[in-house]
C-alpha cells in the first residue's frame, strides 16, 4: 500500500553551489506538497547510519564523509505515487545518465556529488522520514 510520502535531501553539493531555493521550487512546482522541512548538518555518525545499507559498496566511506561535508535540507513529500514520481523528478543517478529537465541533469555535480537524495520504495521512504522527522515536525 503506497504512502504517498517520500523522503529527500538536497546535498551538501547543491546547497554548497546556491541550489537550495530553485530545487524546493522544482518539488513544489511539480506537485509535491512539503509536509516536512530542515536544514540540518549531518553528523558523520547519521550519514553512517542514514547509508547503512550502502556499507558494503566501495564508495561507502566516500558517500559518508561527502553527506557530512555540510549543511543539507532535509524533507518529506506527498504526491501520488510520491517515490516513483519523484525518482522520475530527479532522474539517474549520474547527472550525465539523467533526462533533460531532471534536477540532476539541471543541479548535479557528479554521480557522486549529484545535490539530491530520493528513497527508492516506500518502506525506505517510511524509514528515512521517521530517521530525521519526529511526528510534531511533520504537518
Ligand atoms: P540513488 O538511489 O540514485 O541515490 O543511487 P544509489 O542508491 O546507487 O547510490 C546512493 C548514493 O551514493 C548516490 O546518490 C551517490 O550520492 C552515491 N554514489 C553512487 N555511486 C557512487 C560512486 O561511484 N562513488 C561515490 N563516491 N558515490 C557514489
Amino acid at each position: 500500500m503506497a504512502t504517498n510520502r517520500t523522503f529527500t535531501m538536497i546535498k551538501p553539493d547543491a546547497v554548497k553551489n546556491g541550489y537550495m531555493g530553485q530545487i524546493i521550487d522544482r518539488f513544489i512546482q511539480n506537485g509535491f506538497a512539503i509536509k516536512a522541512l530542515k536544514y540540518t548538518h549531518l553528523s558523520k555518525e547519521q550519514a553512517q547510519k542514514f547509508y547503512e545499507v550502502h556499507a558494503e559498496r566501495p564508495f561507502y566511506g566516500e558517500l559518508v564523509d561527502f553527506m557530512c561535508s555540510g549543511p543539507i535540507v532535509a524533507a518529506i513529500l506527498e504526491k501520488d505515487n510520491a517515490v516513483n514520481a519523484f525518482r522520475t523528478l530527479i532522474g539517474a543517478t549520474d547527472p550525465a545518465e539523467a533526462t533533460e529537465g531532471t534536477i540532476r541533469k539541471d543541479f548535479a555535480e557528479s554521480k557522486a556529488h549529484n545535490a539530491v537524495h530520493g528513497s527508492d520504495s516506500d518502506e525506505n521512504a517510511a524509514i528515512e522520514c521517521a530517521f530525521h522527522f519526529s511526528a510534531n515536525e511533520i504537518f
